[in-house]
């Protein structure tokens, strides 16, 4: 397949790989903030073959994972109210709330639909105006462009059935809440290319500069993953705390200004809670005033809900970064991707899930996979 199978080669991954295990003196954390390369870090072993030290954390990168609790228990009560279809992104619907999940609502009957896109949901809007249309707008700046496009489309339209129920999470405020945690033990890290193709790399200048980490803006495929760490633990050591991308066939610099305005006309910076990680100010995204009808949480009125995590669940350490899934006593047990108990194991970007189609196994941690200890 032309521009995947070049990203695959067997012996350029090779060749990258003495490179780094060439250029490793010292051990060294790195973080990738992104499901994809989790998953492809995982799938693909990655992590395993690197030289002893040199540890790749997975870190907060799954939007299914990061979305609060809140929100999720938010979207069922929403979507079993009379007249409401419910349109998400299919992972969502597994996606386990304090009570109930989207998918089991729909087994008993609430209107639940799987889209991709919201526009579709849009579409869904327009054909059904006797019904309440509410799209579940959650992700990074990856997905935000998108659902401020449908916002517009909708007030274009004069669309009043129309709605999006918003958690949006921004990358590079989590990125610093980790590095301001005095028990961070990150030394750089892998920017996610699809966010980086939307915002560009700017934003990140400053946290390399402040926090004197380098940032590489990486892909998604095992060649990119490989060359990104190879750049990153060049700039370890020799001392540099850039900003470098890898990814130059996606990401500018300045990125997609576009998508970046519709998202700005659309939504303000608003302080978000993040599943597992607690509230981090200004990291996430919510309807500007010009647009609140459109929000479902205001038309709905559901505030005030009580959540309750599975106290099972070590999905926070996770997320950050301070534990690895075959850490949770849960693993594979009680918890598997046909029986989710926490988010992170839902989703093909969960660093649960991600383990566990890879067939890790809870196992006394080795060297390269002791995160918690050393982190
Ligand atoms: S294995 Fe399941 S219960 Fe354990 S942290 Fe992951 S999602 Fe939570």
């Amino acid at each position: 397949m032309k521009y995947v199978e070049e990203y695959r080669d067997p012996q350029l991954a090779r060749q990258l790989l003495d490179e780094i295990h060439a250029a490793t003196t010292k051990p060294w954390s790195l973080m990738e903030v992104c499901g994809g390369q989790t998953n492809t870090i995982v799938r693909q072993g990655i992590d395993d073959v690197l030289p002893v030290g040199l540890r790749m954390v997975h870190g907060p990168g799954c939007p299914v994972c990061v979305t609060p609790l809140e929100m999720v228990d938010k979207a069922c009560a929403i979507a079993v109210q009379p007249g409401v279809t419910f349109t998400s992104y299919g992972d969502m619907l597994r996606v386990p709330g304090s009570h109930s999940d989207l998918l089991s609502l729909k087994a008993r009957g609430a209107d639940v639909r799987v889209v991709y896109s919201p526009m579709e949901a849009v579409r869904i809007a327009q054909r059904e105006p006797d019904r309440q249309v509410v799209f579940f707008a959650v992700g990074f700046e990856t997905t935000a462009p998108a659902n401020a496009m449908s916002v517009i489309r909708a007030r274009d339209l004069g669309l009043s059935n129309f709605s999006i129920l918003v958690s949006h999470v921004l990358v590079p405020p989590a990125m610093t809440s980790i590095l301001d945690d005095e028990d961070c033990g990150i030394d750089g890290f892998l920017a996610a290319g699809h966010v980086c193709a939307v915002m560009g790399w700017r934003e990140y200048e400053p946290i390399a500069a402040r926090y004197r980490v380098p940032i590489v803006v990486t892909g998604f495929e095992p060649l990119d993953l490989l060359e990104g760490i190879l750049m990153a633990v060049r700039q370890l050591e020799s001392g540099r705390c850039e900003v470098e991308n890898q990814y130059i066939r996606a990401v500018r610099r300045n990125g997609n200004e576009h998508a970046q305005e519709a998202v700005a006309s659309v939504f303000q910076v608003a302080d978000r809670t993040w599943r597992g990680v607690g509230e981090i100010p200004r990291s996430g995204l919510e309807l500007a005033a010009a647009f609140a009808e459109f929000d479902a949480a205001r038309r709905f009125a559901v505030e005030g809900i009580e959540t309750r995590e599975n106290p099972a669940c070590i999905a926070g350490a996770i997320l950050r970064g301070t534990r690895l899934p075959t850490d949770c006593p849960m693993y594979g047990r009680a918890c598997t991707p046909r029986m989710p108990l926490g988010a992170p194991m839902v989703s093909s970007e969960g660093t649960c899930a991600a383990f566990y189609n890879a067939g890790r196994v809870a196992e006394p941690a080795t060297a390269q996979q002791t995160v918690g200890s050393q982190a």
